[in-house]
């Protein structure tokens, strides 16, 4: 395959298709919507679960696993869930294949009918509400605190690898609580929790908001998310944290004696980020002539390559070349070194900077002469000589530098994408022109909402957290508005 990249300039969605082709992140499959995560991509993913799956664990949660299937009742008990998820669900009818006896090879076999038939589960509130009535009797039960790691399948219709895909993985956050307060709280601790990783670990620095009621995730009193905005002006919902009410009580019939010893239907939260996170990270971070990764997510944060002639040049680098890798991983730092005969220097040059590892460093027997290397950094280019001698310390604070230029520069590009408008016209020539958040006051009513996205593509990401409350008019149908909220394209 051609590793030429399409520039962003020229067609966008090939440039962000490219990158996660031939950066080997992922390929498209046999399965319409579905792909194959590769070994780069899936690193990607660890990287990310790990550091989340950690401040899980630090805000009180344990992981648990439920089951894949889900029996079509328990969808249906909560109207406004089954209502919402009803035009995705993946359905098991049966349970057998048999030979077909007329030569039409292997068929399902009809007597093997589920007598209830099974969803393949779009997310996990219904399961494990449905677990959760055995596991609370009483208050001592409660806060209950758990996170599934998992797949899930939403038959999407128009999917975009990692972004929109209709198998995905993610983690599902399933909390229950003695008071609507305590489930409010948590719901805003893992909404800051997401927005904490994906600024200080992603450097993608993303609005904190509550969704609009016709944007609110299915069964949801309320949802939070954290909205990003990608290079090409278009939003992206990165997380999403809901606050459940009693709605999956109720319908599951969970209660619990309160401290006064009274039955009460148990308050819920439920929170995930999947997989789309990565298509985020690329199209935020790189460029035209590959991926950017922050250094903190970064499966390899630096790669050696050496330079040299002949084999006795090359035995001699490597002895010193094992010693600089042994030091800078003591340092914690994540380092390849890539003594691959086959590539030649200029060939790993330009793989690396397709996969966006933060730091280059190139080797040579002068270089060790002279007690130098030389550095090139993913992010700007720049390449630099550094001396031998405190190379990790060097390298360490080259990477702080790469990870908080990357979200300076990001932040730069979001703050200046967020344009105050008054008017319709203006909002249309700023949606049209410019792109990126757009500010302005609404009516408030789902007809409004609707009619703008009719008009303009355009949604309601979110109405920020701490907005100020400001009188106004709503661009399209100049009726009262007591806040703005953040209009875009989206992904
Ligand atoms: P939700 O359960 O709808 O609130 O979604 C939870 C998380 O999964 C959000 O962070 C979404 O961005 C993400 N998500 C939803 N649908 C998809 C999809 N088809 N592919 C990848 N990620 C998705």
């Amino acid at each position: 395959m051609s590793k030429e990249i399409t520039a962003r300039s020229e067609d966008y969605s090939k440039w962000y298709n490219d990158l996660v082709l031939k950066g080997g992140l992922a390929d498209y499959s046999a399965v319409r919507g579905c792909m194959v995560i590769k070994p780069y991509g899936f690193a990607l993913w660890e990287a990310m679960r790990d550091i989340l799956d950690r401040k899980f664990k630090e805000t009180g949660h344990q992981n648990a696993y439920f089951p894949l299937f889900i029996p079509k009742s328990f969808l249906s008990k909560e109207a406004d869930h089954v209502e919402g998820f009803a035009k995705e669900c993946a359905v098991v009818t049966h349970y057998r294949l048999k030979n077909d006896p007329n030569g039409g090879g292997v068929v399902v076999d009809p007597e093997a009918k589920l007598e209830e038939e099974l969803i393949v589960r779009p997310t996990s509130e219904t399961i494990i509400w449905n677990t959760y009535k055995d596991w609370i009797q009483s208050y001592r039960d409660l806060p209950l605190l758990i996170n599934q790691w998992a797949n899930v399948v939403r038959w999407e219709m128009r999917t975009r690898l990692f972004l929109r895909t209709a198998e995905f993985l993610w983690q599902e956050g399933h909390t229950a609580h003695a008071t609507a307060d305590e489930a409010v709280a948590e719901t805003r601790q893992m909404l800051n929790v997401y927005a904490d990783f994906a600024e200080n670990y992603m450097a993608v620095p993303v609005v904190r908001g509550v969704k609009s009621p016709s944007e609110r995730f299915a069964g949801a009193v309320d949802t939070y998310c954290i909205e990003a905005l990608m290079q090409d002006g278009k939003a992206l919902q990165a997380g999403t944290s809901h606050f459940l009410g009693q709605n999956f009580a109720k319908a599951f019939d969970v209660q619990f004696s309160n401290k006064e010893n009274k039955l009460d239907y148990v308050w819920a939260t439920s929170w995930g980020v999947s997989t789309r996170l990565i298509g985020g990270l690329i199209m935020v971070h790189s460029d035209d002539q590959g991926l950017v990764l922050p250094p903190k997510i970064a499966p390899v944060q630096v790669v050696i390559v050496p330079i040299y002639k002949g084999a006795d040049q090359k035995a001699g680098l490597d002895e010193k070349v094992m010693e600089i890798v042994k030091a800078l991983r003591a340092a914690g730092i994540s380092v390849k070194y890539d003594d691959n005969d086959n590539n030649r220097p200029g060939w790993k040059f330009a793989e690396y900077e397709m996969k966006g590892v933060p730091v280059r460093i190139a080797i040579g027997a002068r270089d060790l002469e002279n007690q130098m290397v030389e550095v090139a950094r993913r992010d700007t280019k720049e390449k630099m000589s550094l001396p031998l001698e405190g190379l990790p310390a060097s390298i360490l604070s080259l990477l702080d530098q790469i990870q908080q230029n990357l979200f300076d520069k990001a932040k730069n590009y979001r703050d200046s994408h967020i344009t105050r408008v008054d008017t319709w016209e203006e909002f249309e020539k700023v949606l049209d022109e410019k792109g990126g958040f757009v500010y302005a006051h609404w009516d408030g009513t789902a007809e409004t909402e609707e009619k703008i996205k009719d008009l303009t593509k355009a949604t309601i990401r979110c109405i920020p957290l701490d907005n100020p409350q400001e009188e106004g008019t709503c661009i399209l149908t100049g009726k009262p508005s007591k806040e703005r909220v953040l209009f875009a394209r989206a992904y």
